[in-house]
C-alpha cells in the first residue's frame, strides 16, 4: 500500500470517474472525502465501499460551481480527515454546444465548474499541503484535438485550461516538493459518456485499441501519480486514452 496516513478529496466523486478514483486511493490506504452536488444517496454508497476497505470516508454536498461551497468542502477535509495530502480536481460537466447558440448560462455553468473550481480547490488546499503533497486535475484528450461537429469547443477550452494551470501551479510549488499533474482520460464508460450513448461509435473507432476505457484505468493513474513512485513526475500531462489521439 502506498497511500497509507495519506488524506484525499476528490471533488464530483459520487459516480463515475471521481468514484473510482475515491476508491483506487482508499485502496492504496488514504482516507478520502469526496463531493458531490445532487446524488446524496451514491456518494453515501461509495463512503460505505471505502470504509469496507478499512480507510475514513466522508461525503461533503458541494456544489463545484459554488466558489464558497469548495473551499469550505476543502476546509470540511482538513477537519473532518486531520489534515489534507491529495486534492484531485474531478467534477467535471459536458454541455454540447455550437459557439455561435450557446446560453451564456452554460458557458458560465462550464467555466465555473470544470476550471474555476480547481483554481479554488487548489487555492484552498495549498496551505494544507506538505512535503509530498499531489494537486491531480481531470482534464480530456479533447484538450489536445476537438473532433468536429460536436459542439465541444468550450469544453474542450475548459480542459485546455488545466494544462497551462497545471504547468503554473506545478512551478509555484515545485520547491514545496509538491507536484501537480493533469490526467486527461480519454472516452470512459460514465454516465456522461455511456457505451450506450450516441456517440460511442465514433469515439470507439477514434481509439487504437478499439474500445472505451473503464473508469479503473483512471483510477489507477491518479493513484500511481498520488503514490511515491511518481515523485519526479510534476507539470505534466498524462492522457489515457486507448491511443484516441495518437
Ligand atoms: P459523470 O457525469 O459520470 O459524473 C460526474 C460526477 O461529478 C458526479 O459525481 C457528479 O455529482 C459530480 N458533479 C457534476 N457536477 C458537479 C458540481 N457542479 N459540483 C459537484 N459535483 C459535481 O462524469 P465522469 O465520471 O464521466 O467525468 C468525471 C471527469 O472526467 C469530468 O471532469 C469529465 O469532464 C472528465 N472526463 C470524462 C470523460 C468520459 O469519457 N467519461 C472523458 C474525458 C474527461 P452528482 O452525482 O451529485 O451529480
Amino acid at each position: 500500500m502506498t497511500l497509507t496516513g495519506k488524506r484525499a478529496l476528490v471533488t464530483g466523486a459520487s459516480r463515475g470517474i471521481g468514484a473510482a478514483i475515491a476508491k483506487a486511493l482508499a485502496a492504496e490506504g488514504a482516507d478520502v472525502a469526496i463531493t458531490y452536488e445532487r446524488s446524496a444517496d451514491a456518494a453515501a454508497k461509495i463512503v460505505r465501499d471505502i470504509e469496507a476497505l478499512g480507510r475514513r470516508a466522508v461525503a461533503l454536498q458541494a456544489d463545484s460551481a459554488d466558489a464558497a461551497a469548495v473551499s469550505a468542502s476543502v476546509e470540511q477535509t482538513v477537519a473532518e480527515l486531520g489534515g489534507l495530502d491529495i486534492l484531485v480536481n474531478n467534477a467535471g460537466i459536458l454541455r454540447l454546444s455550437a459557439v455561435e447558440s450557446m446560453a451564456l448560462d452554460d458557458i458560465d455553468a462550464t467555466l465555473n465548474v470544470n476550471v474555476r473550481a480547481p483554481i479554488v480547490a487548489s487555492k484552498a488546499a495549498i496551505p494544507h499541503l506538505g512535503k509530498g503533497g499531489r494537486i491531480i486535475s481531470i482534464g480530456s484528450f479533447f484538450a489536445d484535438r476537438v473532433p468536429g461537429g460536436a459542439g465541444l469547443s468550450v469544453y474542450a477550452l475548459s480542459k485546455s485550461a488545466l494544462t497551462a494551470f497545471t504547468k503554473g501551479l506545478a512551478r509555484e510549488l515545485g520547491p514545496r516538493d509538491i507536484t501537480v499533474n493533469v490526467v486527461q482520460p480519454g472516452s470512459i464508460d460514465t454516465d456522461m459518456n455511456p457505451v450506450q450513448g450516441p456517440f460511442h461509435d465514433t469515439l470507439r473507432s477514434l481509439t487504437a485499441l478499439g474500445r472505451y476505457g473503464t473508469v479503473e484505468d483512471i483510477g489507477n493513474m491518479v493513484a500511481f501519480l498520488a503514490g511515491p513512485k511518481a515523485q519526479y513526475i510534476t507539470g505534466a500531462t498524462l492522457t489515457v486514452d486507448g491511443g484516441a489521439n495518437a
